[in-house]
């Protein structure tokens, strides 16, 4: 199946590594117009059709500022992927690194979500993808703020979904397990990567790639009929 976003102004956020980046090379290659954020710089990606912008979504004015510029920028397709991740036993979380988790994992996407939705809907055509985690489903230790965020997610996704299903706007999340990122190699040991991967049915991390094709589906026109669902993308984890 040809999946084609010619003519289409796609959003991701956090596109300067991991995920985020898999994913604004997919959408380029498939001929889309991309804006893609971060607080570093691109690198590896040149095209005519990627625009980037530097923005820190823990700081209020930067937050607005692009914001404003998006609701001026025609987005036909955001992809809510940037987040973090600290782990914590739930006694020992400081405060502050509870809200700035939450702020980019959840405040932001709501934003976006709140200011650019209403305007697909008024197209008639929009897709919003939101990236939760496995730990949107199930949890684990020291995963209190994270899971927090990622269950929040989904819950604002099932709800959006709703308010604008009949405007031709589907808005899903994308779970992924264990991927091979430098979110996975900040939070994790060497060794607990391979202990964690002796517990993944297929034995392996995700590549970005493996994530990012199920969000250009669900992205795509190609997705008419799946809105407000959670696509676990983990090799098998929560199903043992
Ligand atoms: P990475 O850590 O590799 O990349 C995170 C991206 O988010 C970067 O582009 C980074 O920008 C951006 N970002 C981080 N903090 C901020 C901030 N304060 N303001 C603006 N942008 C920020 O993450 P992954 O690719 O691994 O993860 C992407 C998504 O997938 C996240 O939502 C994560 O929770 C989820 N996920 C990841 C899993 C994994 O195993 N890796 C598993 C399950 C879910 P910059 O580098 O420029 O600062």
């Amino acid at each position: 199946m040809k999946i084609d976003f010619n003519g289409l102004n796609v959003l991701v956020t956090g596109g300067t590594r991991g995920i985020g980046q898999a994913v604004v090379t997919g959408f380029l290659n498939e001929g889309a117009h991309v804006i893609a954020t971060g607080r570093t710089t691109m690198q590896g990606l040149d095209s005519k059709r990627l625009t980037y912008h530097c923005v820190d979504f823990c700081n209020d004015l930067e937050i607005e500022q692009f914001i404003k510029t998006m609701e001026k920028a025609q987005i036909d397709v955001l992809i809510n992927n940037a987040g973090i991740n600290k782990i914590d036993t739930f006694g020992d979380i400081d405060i502050d690194d509870w809200k700035r988790i939450q702020k980019v994992n959840v405040e932001v996407p709501f934003l976006l979500c709140k200011r650019l939705v209403p305007k697909m809907a008024q197209k008639g055509f929009g897709r919003v993808v939101n990236i939760g985690s496995i730990f949107s489903h199930v949890s684990k230790e020291k995963r209190g703020s994270y899971s927090t965020s990622k269950f929040a997610l989904l819950g604002m996704t099932k709800a959006l979904s709703l308010d604008y299903a009949a405007a031709g706007v589907l808005v899903n999340m994308v779970s992924p397990g264990f991927v091979d990122t430098d979110l996975t190699r900040n939070v994790l040991t060497a060794d607990e990567i391979k202990r964690l991967v002796s517990t993944v049915p297929v034995n392996r991390l995700a590549t970005p790639d493996e994530i990012a094709k199920v969000i250009l589906f669900l992205s795509s026109r190609q997705n008419s009929f799946i809105t407000g669902q959670n696509i676990i993308v983990d090799g098998g984890f929560t199903s043992v």
